[in-house]
């Protein structure tokens, strides 16, 4: 290897993976993360605590995530001998997600937690998940089964299950795949029955079980769709169960099996070091499982956990967006290729070649690179702020905070891992031949990447949920108040000159989008409802091109006032850097949509399957 690649590479290793000045300054300076303080619930933080945790997660992330993250994917979670050998770093996350609480962060002091608001939660998750995309899946999981336990089961059941759950002894699964049910969960079979001890006898089979089973936990508590014997068809004959692995005494100890067969590890194009289980109940005996919450309300308790798991799944889009966007541009900086064309069109042979950096098509993919990966996280922090504020704000605001994260859940899940795919390929182009090779991180956040539009709802599916659901609930309120919040960003940025004429350019977008949405509706009115949803996905990319402008205008109208507040000069150079991104998302992903709206309101229906049976496909 010559000394250029010997330095290159060693660059590259060190590149950093995370950009925490662009993170910090979202929190602070553009949601504000400091006036969550003021409310009782989060009295107990400031501005500097909030700061100490993102620095505490970057080292620990530095120290024990990072350097796993290839080993992990050379040396995957497997079956062996009827168990999961996963990484032994697996049991050190564990540990320390136990021991600095972050796995009950956002639980209340009652139940065990930190009581910290999701905007600080989802950023350390960021920070981490940039390290190690598969390893935080491990305690992630479990807070989210503990925090279902925590919030619908009773006394007893979180007595029982989650101390250990948050101290990170015991892991904690979602189970709702089966091999006949996977986007349609209507179609649950694992059944049920009550005992005399007002347990249940759960049985069935379910597959893709994420984090599943292995050695470095002492028992797993499963959360489990299951169908109570009698219960109505459909989605609303589905309860939830905690399902232990193994039975315990009243001192938490381990007693015995409770017959949760391990049946096999999925073997998969990426997040290798995650294991993706099968998972068998009462194959082997009886299996007990509690009911969590209320009879039959199965399916709506667990969207709970969906619904933050989806968070947490575009997070880990916008994570390793990040982190490949980070690894290209360090490369692009120190590889030199080719030179500049001059003025007279010509190129001077004699000159030294410059770095890559200096070639506009490379600075295409840095800058696309640059704003899906921060369009992403801002959605995000964004998303988790309406959390918050859904849970300390009055009444009337807590509503439309909920309303707003609803509508904006789909499009936050699915964005970053969409376009994060297409983010990281530009990435990987930019090393050009060895961004196929495995010298580097890029070919594995490319293959690590492609699960986040797969799991917690496929693309279709989330988009589905938009157009059919969200977009029309409460006779179209949630999106009017998103309109709103447009319109006050719209506001804010056109009190300055230089962003004036994007606020009025994002007006009409915005304007645009409302428009489509009444022009499609008038298809469902008619009666014809699947050619309305037909072009559901279409329709997803539509309407996050202009949900990630205008957090690209939010993000600048808080940079240009911060110029004129005075910034120093290194300031000034970043705060200019995101108005300049903004300007570059708005000429080459905002404008797209003039060609996605002529398709979703082109006559032809081409997908659709005809009346005659015609086969087209
Ligand atoms: C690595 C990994 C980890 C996972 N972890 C978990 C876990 O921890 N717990 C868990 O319960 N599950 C887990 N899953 C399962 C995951 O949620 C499902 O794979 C996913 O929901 C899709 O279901 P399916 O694979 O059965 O695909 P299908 O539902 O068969 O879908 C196949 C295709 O058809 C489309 N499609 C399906 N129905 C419709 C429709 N009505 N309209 C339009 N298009 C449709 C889908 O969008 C998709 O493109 C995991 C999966 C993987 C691969």
């Amino acid at each position: 290897m010559s000394f250029f690649f010997l330095n290159l590479v060693k660059n590259i290793v060190m590149a950093d993976y995370v950009d925490m000045k662009t993170l910090k300054f979202l929190l602070k300076e553009v949601y504000d993360a400091n006036k969550l303080t003021k409310y009782d619930k989060f009295k107990e933080y400031d501005v500097e605590s909030f700061e100490m945790l993102l620095d505490s997660t970057k080292s620990f992330s530095d120290k024990f995530l990072k350097p796993f993250y290839k080993e992990m994917d050379t040396n995957p979670a497997h079956y062996k001998n009827g168990k999961i050998i996963v990484h032994p770093s697996v049991e050190k996350v564990m540990r320390n997600a136990g021991e600095n609480g972050s796995i009950g962060s956002i639980f209340s002091y009652d139940d065990g937690g930190m009581q910290l608001p999701l905007l600080i939660h989802q950023a350390n998750g960021f920070i981490a998940g940039a390290a190690n995309n598969g390893a935080i899946g491990y305690p992630g999981l479990t807070s989210g089964a503990a925090h279902l336990i925590v919030t619908f089961g009773n006394d007893e059941l979180k007595k029982r299950f989650t101390p250990k759950m948050i101290s990170g002894d015991w892991g904690g699964t979602m189970c709702l795949t089966e091999p006949q049910a996977g986007s349609s969960l209507s179609d649950i079979i694992t059944s049920a029955k009550k005992l005399s001890d007002g347990s249940y006898s759960i049985k069935g089979d379910k597959i893709f079980i994420s984090g599943g089973d292995h050695d470095y936990c002492d028992n797993f508590v499963h959360l489990v769709l299951a169908r109570i014997d009698g219960a109505p068809k459909g989605t609303k004959g589905i309860s939830l169960f905690a399902v232990p692995k193994n039975n315990i005494d009243e001192n938490h100890n381990v007693t015995d099996s409770n017959n949760v067969t391990t049946i096999g590890d999925f073997q998969k194009l990426g997040e290798k070091g995650f294991c993706t289980t099968h998972l068998a109940f009462g194959e082997k005996g009886v299996c007990k499982g509690w009911l969590v919450g209320t009879e039959n309300k199965g399916l709506s308790h667990m969207f709970q956990m969906m619904n933050s798991a989806r968070i947490d799944v575009g997070m880990k889009g916008a994570s390793l967006s990040t982190a490949a966007y980070l690894s290209s541009l360090e490369y692009a900086k120190e590889r030199p290729q080719g030179r500049r064309i001059s003025s007279s069109g010509n190129k001077n042979i004699e000159s030294d070649q410059v770095n890559i950096i200096e070639h506009p098509d490379v600075r295409r993919m840095l800058l696309f690179q640059e704003c899906i990966s921060q369009g992403s996280l801002a959605l995000l922090l964004q998303c988790s702020l309406y959390y918050d504020l859904s849970k300390v704000e009055s009444d009337e605001k807590k509503e439309k905070y909920h309303d707003l994260l609803e509508i904006l859940t789909p499009i936050a899940k699915t964005y970053p891992a969409e376009k994060g795919l297409e983010s990281i390929s530009n990435g990987l182009q930019v090393l050009g031949g060895y961004g196929f090779c495995t010298d580097y991180d890029l070919e594995q956040y490319y293959r690590d990447i492609r699960i986040m539009s797969i799991y917690e709802g496929t693309t279709g599916i989330q988009s589905l949920d938009l157009m059919g659901r969200k977009i029309i609930m409460k006779n179209g309120e949630s999106f009017k108040f998103l309109i709103n919040e447009f319109k006050e960003t719209i506001e804010k940025a056109s009190t300055y000159e230089e962003l004036k004429p994007y606020a009025n350019t994002f007006k009409n977008y915005s304007k645009d989008l409302s428009d489509t949405i009444m022009e499609l509706i008038q298809i469902a009115i008619k009666g014809d409802h699947e050619r309305y949803i037909s072009d559901a996905t279409i329709f997803m990319e539509y309407m996050s091109n202009v949900v990630i402008a205008w957090q690209w205008l939010k993000i600048s109208a808080c940079a240009k006032e911060k110029i004129i507040n005075g910034a120093d000069d290194h300031l000034t150079s970043f705060y200019e850097k995101k108005i300049h991104a903004m300007k570059f998302y708005f000429k080459y992903e905002l404008t797209r949509n003039k060609g996605i709206k002529e398709i979703l309101l082109h006559p032809d229906s081409l997908t659709i399957p005809n009346k005659e049976k015609k086969i087209f496909i």
